[in-house]
Protein backbone atom coordinates (compact mmCIF):
# COMPACT_ATOMS: atom_id res chain seq x y z
CA UNK A 1 0.00 0.00 0.00
CA UNK A 2 2.72 2.74 0.85
CA UNK A 3 4.37 2.60 -2.48
CA UNK A 4 0.93 3.21 -4.10
CA UNK A 5 0.07 6.49 -1.87
CA UNK A 6 3.53 7.57 -2.64
CA UNK A 7 3.12 6.67 -6.16
CA UNK A 8 0.39 8.58 -6.68
CA UNK A 9 1.66 11.62 -4.40
CA UNK A 10 4.11 12.11 -8.03
CA UNK A 11 1.36 11.89 -10.41
CA UNK A 12 1.78 14.74 -12.91
CA UNK A 13 -1.38 16.52 -14.13
CA UNK A 14 -1.14 18.92 -16.56
CA UNK A 15 -3.61 21.84 -17.74
CA UNK A 16 -3.51 23.38 -20.86
CA UNK A 17 -4.72 26.46 -21.12
CA UNK A 18 -3.78 27.83 -24.90
CA UNK A 19 -4.52 25.65 -27.70
CA UNK A 20 -5.71 26.30 -30.94
CA UNK A 21 -8.06 24.02 -33.71
CA UNK A 22 -9.25 24.21 -37.19
CA UNK A 23 -11.25 27.18 -36.38
CA UNK A 24 -8.49 29.33 -36.88
CA UNK A 25 -4.72 28.22 -37.71
CA UNK A 26 -4.57 24.67 -35.72
CA UNK A 27 -4.87 21.41 -37.48
CA UNK A 28 -7.18 19.61 -35.40
CA UNK A 29 -10.58 19.83 -35.61
CA UNK A 30 -12.32 20.33 -31.88
CA UNK A 31 -12.96 16.41 -31.69
CA UNK A 32 -9.93 15.52 -32.52
CA UNK A 33 -7.53 17.58 -30.27
CA UNK A 34 -10.28 17.10 -27.71
CA UNK A 35 -9.77 12.70 -27.95
CA UNK A 36 -5.58 13.88 -28.35
CA UNK A 37 -5.53 15.91 -25.01
CA UNK A 38 -7.57 13.21 -23.11
CA UNK A 39 -5.27 10.40 -24.35
CA UNK A 40 -1.78 12.46 -23.90
CA UNK A 41 -3.07 12.86 -20.42
CA UNK A 42 -4.00 16.30 -19.78
CA UNK A 43 -6.72 16.94 -17.41
CA UNK A 44 -8.25 20.39 -18.35
CA UNK A 45 -7.57 22.20 -21.97
CA UNK A 46 -8.97 25.50 -22.90
CA UNK A 47 -9.61 26.13 -26.32
CA UNK A 48 -8.07 29.46 -27.94
CA UNK A 49 -8.43 30.34 -31.31
CA UNK A 50 -7.74 33.44 -32.69
CA UNK A 51 -10.02 36.01 -33.20
CA UNK A 52 -12.89 33.17 -33.39
CA UNK A 53 -14.92 30.86 -31.01
CA UNK A 54 -16.65 28.72 -33.55
CA UNK A 55 -15.29 25.49 -31.70
CA UNK A 56 -14.89 27.26 -28.36
CA UNK A 57 -18.96 27.20 -29.20
CA UNK A 58 -18.72 23.15 -29.74
CA UNK A 59 -18.25 22.56 -25.84
CA UNK A 60 -20.86 20.42 -24.57
CA UNK A 61 -20.06 19.60 -21.18
CA UNK A 62 -19.83 16.34 -21.62
CA UNK A 63 -16.60 15.71 -23.23
CA UNK A 64 -13.94 13.19 -21.63
CA UNK A 65 -12.20 16.26 -20.06
CA UNK A 66 -12.42 19.95 -19.06
CA UNK A 67 -12.39 21.83 -21.62
CA UNK A 68 -13.10 25.69 -21.29
CA UNK A 69 -14.00 28.21 -23.47
CA UNK A 70 -11.42 30.41 -24.62
CA UNK A 71 -10.07 33.33 -27.45
CA UNK A 72 -6.93 34.68 -28.57
CA UNK A 73 -7.46 38.28 -29.59
CA UNK A 74 -4.77 40.23 -31.27
CA UNK A 75 -4.46 43.93 -30.56
CA UNK A 76 -3.53 46.53 -33.16
CA UNK A 77 -3.52 49.55 -31.36
CA UNK A 78 -1.66 52.28 -33.47
CA UNK A 79 -2.50 55.18 -31.29
CA UNK A 80 -0.60 53.17 -28.21
CA UNK A 81 1.73 51.77 -30.23
CA UNK A 82 1.22 48.17 -29.53
CA UNK A 83 1.00 45.95 -32.72
CA UNK A 84 0.14 42.42 -32.66
CA UNK A 85 -0.28 41.91 -28.83
CA UNK A 86 -2.36 38.71 -27.80
CA UNK A 87 -4.67 38.77 -25.29
CA UNK A 88 -6.38 35.34 -24.31
CA UNK A 89 -9.73 35.11 -22.98
CA UNK A 90 -10.55 31.80 -20.84
CA UNK A 91 -14.04 31.42 -19.35
CA UNK A 92 -15.93 33.35 -22.30
CA UNK A 93 -19.07 32.47 -22.66
CA UNK A 94 -18.81 32.08 -26.10
CA UNK A 95 -22.25 32.51 -27.18
CA UNK A 96 -22.25 36.31 -25.82
CA UNK A 97 -23.81 38.49 -28.70
CA UNK A 98 -21.49 41.43 -28.07
CA UNK A 99 -18.24 38.70 -28.58
CA UNK A 100 -19.58 37.47 -31.56
CA UNK A 101 -20.66 40.78 -33.28
CA UNK A 102 -17.03 42.01 -32.39
CA UNK A 103 -15.80 38.71 -33.82
CA UNK A 104 -17.52 39.37 -36.93
CA UNK A 105 -16.36 43.11 -37.81
CA UNK A 106 -12.55 41.74 -36.78
CA UNK A 107 -12.97 39.10 -39.37
CA UNK A 108 -13.07 41.61 -41.99
CA UNK A 109 -10.16 43.42 -40.76
CA UNK A 110 -8.12 40.02 -40.33
CA UNK A 111 -8.84 39.32 -43.84
CA UNK A 112 -7.85 42.45 -45.42
CA UNK A 113 -4.43 42.31 -43.50
CA UNK A 114 -3.65 38.69 -44.78
CA UNK A 115 -4.97 40.27 -48.12
CA UNK A 116 -2.23 43.19 -47.72
CA UNK A 117 0.49 40.23 -46.51
CA UNK A 118 -0.50 38.75 -49.73
CA UNK A 119 0.19 41.55 -52.00
CA UNK A 120 3.41 42.16 -50.06
CA UNK A 121 4.46 38.59 -50.63
CA UNK A 122 3.34 38.61 -55.10
CA UNK A 123 5.57 41.74 -54.53
CA UNK A 124 8.24 39.47 -53.93
CA UNK A 125 8.15 37.55 -56.39
CA UNK A 126 6.01 34.41 -55.42
CA UNK A 127 2.82 34.13 -56.96
CA UNK A 128 0.41 33.11 -54.06
CA UNK A 129 -3.56 34.04 -54.50
CA UNK A 130 -5.65 34.88 -51.75
CA UNK A 131 -8.26 32.26 -52.44
CA UNK A 132 -5.34 29.90 -52.07
CA UNK A 133 -4.66 30.63 -48.63
CA UNK A 134 -8.55 30.83 -48.17
CA UNK A 135 -8.91 27.05 -49.24
CA UNK A 136 -6.18 25.98 -46.72
CA UNK A 137 -8.00 27.73 -43.93
CA UNK A 138 -11.62 25.78 -42.78
CA UNK A 139 -12.20 29.05 -40.19
CA UNK A 140 -10.30 32.47 -39.24
CA UNK A 141 -7.39 32.79 -41.64
CA UNK A 142 -3.85 33.43 -40.28
CA UNK A 143 0.00 33.92 -41.56
CA UNK A 144 0.19 29.90 -40.94
CA UNK A 145 -1.96 29.01 -44.12
CA UNK A 146 0.03 31.82 -46.39
CA UNK A 147 3.06 29.76 -44.99
CA UNK A 148 1.72 26.29 -46.44
CA UNK A 149 1.22 27.62 -49.67
CA UNK A 150 4.95 29.34 -50.09
CA UNK A 151 5.78 25.47 -48.94
CA UNK A 152 3.51 23.86 -51.03
CA UNK A 153 4.47 26.11 -54.24
CA UNK A 154 8.42 26.61 -53.44
CA UNK A 155 10.06 24.06 -51.52
CA UNK A 156 13.34 25.00 -52.59
CA UNK A 157 13.15 28.25 -51.05
CA UNK A 158 10.69 27.70 -48.08
CA UNK A 159 11.54 23.87 -46.83
CA UNK A 160 9.42 24.55 -44.02
CA UNK A 161 6.08 26.85 -42.61
CA UNK A 162 9.21 27.87 -40.28
CA UNK A 163 11.11 28.75 -42.95
CA UNK A 164 8.13 31.06 -44.47
CA UNK A 165 8.36 32.56 -41.33
CA UNK A 166 11.94 32.87 -40.66
CA UNK A 167 12.23 34.83 -44.50
CA UNK A 168 8.59 36.72 -44.98
CA UNK A 169 6.00 36.36 -42.71
CA UNK A 170 7.76 36.93 -39.26
CA UNK A 171 6.99 40.07 -37.56
CA UNK A 172 9.99 41.91 -38.81
CA UNK A 173 9.94 40.51 -42.17
CA UNK A 174 9.59 41.73 -45.62
CA UNK A 175 5.73 40.13 -46.46
CA UNK A 176 4.38 41.40 -42.83
CA UNK A 177 1.27 43.74 -42.88
CA UNK A 178 -0.14 45.28 -39.87
CA UNK A 179 -3.71 44.78 -39.23
CA UNK A 180 -5.19 48.52 -39.60
CA UNK A 181 -8.31 48.02 -37.75
CA UNK A 182 -7.75 46.36 -34.61
CA UNK A 183 -8.35 45.85 -30.90
CA UNK A 184 -6.71 48.22 -28.56
CA UNK A 185 -5.59 46.32 -25.36
CA UNK A 186 -8.41 47.94 -23.54
CA UNK A 187 -11.06 46.98 -26.10
CA UNK A 188 -9.85 43.12 -26.02
CA UNK A 189 -9.94 42.94 -22.51
CA UNK A 190 -13.34 44.83 -21.75
CA UNK A 191 -14.89 42.78 -24.57
CA UNK A 192 -13.32 39.48 -22.81
CA UNK A 193 -14.87 40.79 -19.32
CA UNK A 194 -18.18 41.82 -20.92
CA UNK A 195 -18.15 38.15 -22.51
CA UNK A 196 -17.65 36.53 -18.46
CA UNK A 197 -14.04 35.89 -19.17
CA UNK A 198 -10.68 36.44 -17.64
CA UNK A 199 -7.84 38.37 -20.01
CA UNK A 200 -4.55 36.87 -19.40
CA UNK A 201 -1.50 38.76 -21.17
CA UNK A 202 -0.52 35.57 -23.81
CA UNK A 203 3.07 34.54 -24.39
CA UNK A 204 4.73 37.92 -22.59
CA UNK A 205 8.14 37.67 -24.02
CA UNK A 206 7.78 36.99 -27.73
CA UNK A 207 6.86 40.87 -27.99
CA UNK A 208 9.23 43.52 -29.16
CA UNK A 209 8.20 45.89 -26.54
CA UNK A 210 9.59 46.35 -22.77
CA UNK A 211 7.96 43.66 -20.67
CA UNK A 212 7.62 45.65 -17.29
CA UNK A 213 6.02 48.86 -19.41
CA UNK A 214 3.71 46.24 -21.08
CA UNK A 215 2.34 44.32 -18.11
CA UNK A 216 2.37 48.12 -16.50
CA UNK A 217 0.28 48.95 -19.21
CA UNK A 218 -2.23 45.69 -19.18
CA UNK A 219 -2.56 45.83 -15.52
CA UNK A 220 -3.74 49.55 -15.96
CA UNK A 221 -6.07 48.26 -19.03
CA UNK A 222 -7.86 45.80 -15.90
CA UNK A 223 -6.14 42.80 -17.67
CA UNK A 224 -6.60 39.46 -15.30
CA UNK A 225 -3.48 37.20 -15.71
CA UNK A 226 -0.28 36.45 -17.18
CA UNK A 227 0.60 33.33 -19.16
CA UNK A 228 3.49 32.11 -16.96
CA UNK A 229 4.28 29.07 -18.64
CA UNK A 230 5.10 28.94 -21.94
CA UNK A 231 7.51 27.28 -24.18
CA UNK A 232 9.56 30.07 -26.52
CA UNK A 233 11.99 27.81 -27.42
CA UNK A 234 9.54 25.53 -29.58
CA UNK A 235 7.02 28.35 -30.25
CA UNK A 236 9.78 30.32 -31.46
CA UNK A 237 12.65 28.90 -32.49
CA UNK A 238 14.69 31.83 -33.88
CA UNK A 239 15.09 33.48 -30.27
CA UNK A 240 17.35 29.74 -29.96
CA UNK A 241 16.53 29.89 -25.88
CA UNK A 242 18.35 26.80 -23.56
CA UNK A 243 15.69 25.17 -21.32
CA UNK A 244 17.94 26.91 -18.66
CA UNK A 245 17.00 30.34 -20.25
CA UNK A 246 13.26 29.39 -20.80
CA UNK A 247 12.96 28.93 -17.05
CA UNK A 248 14.38 31.56 -16.56
CA UNK A 249 11.90 33.78 -18.72
CA UNK A 250 9.12 31.63 -17.02
CA UNK A 251 10.38 32.56 -13.19
CA UNK A 252 10.43 36.11 -14.47
CA UNK A 253 7.10 36.38 -15.38
CA UNK A 254 5.64 34.28 -12.49
CA UNK A 255 7.57 37.10 -10.51
CA UNK A 256 5.66 40.06 -12.25
CA UNK A 257 2.40 38.31 -11.92
CA UNK A 258 3.35 38.05 -8.13
CA UNK A 259 4.52 41.61 -7.43
CA UNK A 260 1.55 42.74 -9.88
CA UNK A 261 -1.25 40.09 -7.82
CA UNK A 262 -1.80 38.39 -11.33
CA UNK A 263 -3.31 34.89 -11.58
CA UNK A 264 -1.56 32.92 -13.57
CA UNK A 265 -2.08 30.38 -16.57
CA UNK A 266 0.24 28.36 -19.32
CA UNK A 267 -0.13 26.18 -21.92
CA UNK A 268 1.51 25.01 -24.80
CA UNK A 269 -0.09 27.15 -27.53
CA UNK A 270 -0.53 23.90 -29.73
CA UNK A 271 -1.58 23.90 -33.45
CA UNK A 272 -1.44 20.16 -34.48
CA UNK A 273 0.65 17.31 -34.87
CA UNK A 274 4.31 17.62 -36.65
CA UNK A 275 3.71 21.56 -35.48
CA UNK A 276 5.95 22.91 -33.10
CA UNK A 277 4.41 21.42 -29.83
CA UNK A 278 3.69 17.57 -29.27
CA UNK A 279 0.34 17.61 -26.49
CA UNK A 280 0.95 16.80 -22.86
CA UNK A 281 4.56 17.91 -23.24
CA UNK A 282 3.88 20.95 -22.28
CA UNK A 283 1.49 22.92 -19.90
CA UNK A 284 0.65 24.54 -16.51
CA UNK A 285 0.59 22.98 -13.28
CA UNK A 286 -3.60 22.23 -12.39
CA UNK A 287 -3.51 24.75 -9.04
CA UNK A 288 -3.51 27.65 -11.18
CA UNK A 289 -6.90 26.21 -12.76
CA UNK A 290 -7.89 26.43 -8.75
CA UNK A 291 -7.42 30.05 -8.74
CA UNK A 292 -8.37 30.67 -12.14
CA UNK A 293 -12.50 29.00 -11.68
CA UNK A 294 -12.61 31.37 -7.98
CA UNK A 295 -11.73 34.28 -9.95
CA UNK A 296 -14.59 33.91 -12.29
CA UNK A 297 -17.07 33.42 -9.44
P1 LIG B 1 -1.77 35.70 -37.52
O1 LIG B 1 -2.91 35.57 -36.56
O2 LIG B 1 -2.17 35.61 -38.94
O3 LIG B 1 -0.89 36.88 -37.21
O4 LIG B 1 -0.86 34.39 -37.27
C1 LIG B 1 -0.36 34.15 -36.01
C2 LIG B 1 0.19 32.75 -35.93
O5 LIG B 1 1.31 32.64 -36.80
C3 LIG B 1 0.74 32.39 -34.55
O6 LIG B 1 -0.24 31.86 -33.72
C4 LIG B 1 1.74 31.33 -34.89
O7 LIG B 1 1.08 30.10 -35.14
C5 LIG B 1 2.29 31.81 -36.22
N1 LIG B 1 3.52 32.61 -36.08
C6 LIG B 1 3.62 33.94 -35.85
N2 LIG B 1 4.91 34.34 -35.82
C7 LIG B 1 5.65 33.22 -36.05
C8 LIG B 1 7.04 32.96 -36.16
N3 LIG B 1 7.95 33.93 -36.07
N4 LIG B 1 7.42 31.68 -36.39
C9 LIG B 1 6.51 30.68 -36.53
N5 LIG B 1 5.19 30.87 -36.45
C10 LIG B 1 4.76 32.11 -36.22
ZN1 LIG C 1 -1.72 30.56 -34.30
FE1 LIG D 1 -0.25 34.02 -29.71
FE1 LIG E 1 -1.79 30.96 -29.78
Amino acid sequence: MVPLIILQEFVITMIDLHTHTTASDGSLSFEELVSQAKAAGIKAISITDHDTVASAIRITGKEPIEVIPGIELSVFDQAAGYMDIHILGIYIDPKNKVLNSKLKAITVARENQKKETIAKVKSLGYDVTFEEVKAKAKGSIGRPHIAQVLVEKYPQEFPSIQSAFDKLLGNDKPGYAERQIGFSMKEAISLIHSAGGLAFLAHPYIYKYDIEQLIADFEYADGDGLEVYYDYIRNQPEARLTDTQNNELIAHVRALAAVGGFLMSGGSDFHGPGKAQTLGTFGAPDEFLDKIKAATQ
